[in-house]
C-alpha cells in the first residue's frame, strides 16, 4: 500500500517506519528541512526497548506531489490545517486519511480536504520522542483506537486497523471514535496541563491531596461541552484512568508533551485542549472558568519560560 505521512515528526517517524518495514511504500512528508535530510542521508535512526536501527525509509520537504492509498496526519493539533493545505496532492479520489493527533480540530481542519467517507480519526497511548533530526525513541507498548467518522457500508476502518495491527503497531476499531477523542482530550485537560503548570513528571500529581477536586471541576466542564456537542464523557471513570497514571510503573518518568513543548520553546496544543473547551464553551453558553484559566496559565508559561526562576538567587536569604 501506498503511504504518505503528513507531519513525520515523533509519531509520524514511529508509524512511517514500522509501516515501511512492513513492507508498504511509504513516504515521510515534513516541513523541517534539517529533519528530512538526515533521513534522507542515513535513513530514520529509531531507538526502541530492542536496541536501536536505521530505517531506510524516503522523507521530502512539503509540499506532496502524489496521491496515496492512505495518509496519516501527525502533524502537532496547531499545524493540521498547514499540513492537510501541503498534503493537498497526496490526498487523491479514492484516498483514506486519517488522524490519530491529540486535542480537539483536527478533524474539523481536515473536512475541507477530504470527504468524511473517506476521514478515518482515533486516538493512541503509543509514546515517541524526537530526539533530534532524524532520530526518534519508540517507548513501550501502547494501544491505537481508530473508527469511521459516519457510518458506511465500508470497511475503510477494519482495513487500516489491519494493516497498522500488522506493521507492529496494535490497532483496533471503535464504532463511536468520538467518544475516544473526547475521553483522551478530557485526560489531557488535567493531567496534560496540569502537569505542565505544575512542571512535574505524571506520577508527581499522587503527591497532591487535592487533585480528585481539581481535576473533577475541570473535567465537568469538558464535559459539558463534550454533551452540548452529543458526546457523553464519562468522569468518573477520566478519574479512574488519571489515577491509575499515578503508579510510577504506569507513567514512569513520563514528562507531558505541554511540558516538553514548553522546555523545548515550541508552541503547545492548548489551544487544542482547554482552550477549545473555553471557547466551544462560550459558543454553547456554558460556564467554563477553570478550562479557561488553565489556558492562561499556560499561555503564561509559553510567554515567560525562559525567564522562569529555577533556584534562589544567591543574595535571597
Ligand atoms: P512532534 O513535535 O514530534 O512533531 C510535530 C511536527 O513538528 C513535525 O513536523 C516535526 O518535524 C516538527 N518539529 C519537531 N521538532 C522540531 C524542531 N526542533 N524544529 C522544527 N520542527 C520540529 O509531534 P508528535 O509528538 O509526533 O505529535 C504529533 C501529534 O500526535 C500531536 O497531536 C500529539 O499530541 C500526538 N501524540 C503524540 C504522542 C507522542 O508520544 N509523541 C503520543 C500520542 C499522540
Amino acid at each position: 500500500m501506498k503511504i504518505t505521512i503528513a507531519g513525520a515528526g515523533a509519531m509520524g517517524c514511529r508509524f512511517g517506519s514500522a509501516l515501511f518495514v512492513a513492507g508498504h511504500e511509504v513516504l515521510l512528508l515534513d516541513g523541517w528541512p534539517e529533519h528530512v535530510s538526515a533521513i534522507n542521508a542515513r535513513g530514520l535512526r529509531v531507538d526502541d526497548p530492542g536496541g536501536s536501527r536505521l530505517v531506510r525509509v524516503p522523507a521530502r520537504a512539503f509540499p506532496a506531489d502524489e496521491p496515496a492509498d492512505l495518509v496519516i496526519v501527525f502533524g502537532k493539533a496547531t499545524q493540521t490545517a498547514a499540513v492537510a493545505a501541503a498534503a493537498t496532492a497526496a490526498i487523491g479520489p479514492s484516498t483514506l486519511v486519517l488522524t490519530l493527533q491529540n486535542g480537539l480540530g483536527n478533524i474539523e481542519a481536515l473536512r475541507s480536504h477530504v470527504p468524511e467517507t473517506r476521514l478515518l480519526a482515533g486516538t493512541t497511548t503509543l509514546g515517541t520522542e524526537l530526539l533530534g533530526p532524524g532520530h526518534i525513541r519508540a517507548l513501550g507498548s501502547g494501544e491505537t483506537v481508530l473508527g469511521a467518522l459516519q457510518a458506511s457500508p465500508s470497511d475503510h476502518a477494519e482495513r487500516t486497523a489491519l494493516t497498522l495491527s500488522a506493521a507492529g503497531l496494535p490497532t483496533r476499531v471503535a464504532d463511536d471514535v468520538l467518544s475516544v477523542i473526547w475521553a483522551k482530550v478530557a485526560f489531557n485537560c488535567v493531567m496534560n496541563t496540569l502537569c505542565a503548570i505544575a512542571s512535574i513528571p505524571v506520577s508527581a500529581l499522587a503527591c497532591y491531596d487535592g487533585f480528585d477536586e481539581l481535576a473533577d471541576s475541570i473535567l465537568r466542564e469538558v464535559a459539558a461541552v463534550a454533551s452540548a456537542e452529543g458526546v457523553a464523557v464519562d468522569t468518573a471513570a477520566a478519574l479512574r484512568l488519571m489515577k491509575a497514571q499515578f503508579d510510577p510503573a504506569a507513567s514512569g518518568d513520563h514528562l507531558a508533551s505541554t511540558l516538553q513543548d514548553l522546555m523545548n520553546g515550541r508552541p503547545t496544543e492548548i489551544a487544542h485542549l482547554n482552550g477549545a473547551i473555553a471557547d466551544r464553551a462560550q459558543s454553547y453558553g456554558i460556564e467554563a472558568p477553570l478550562n479557561t484559566l488553565v489556558t492562561q496559565l499556560i499561555g503564561l508559561l509559553e510567554a515567560t519560560w525562559p525567564r522562569r526562576v529555577t533556584r534562589l538567587h544567591p543574595n535571597t536569604q
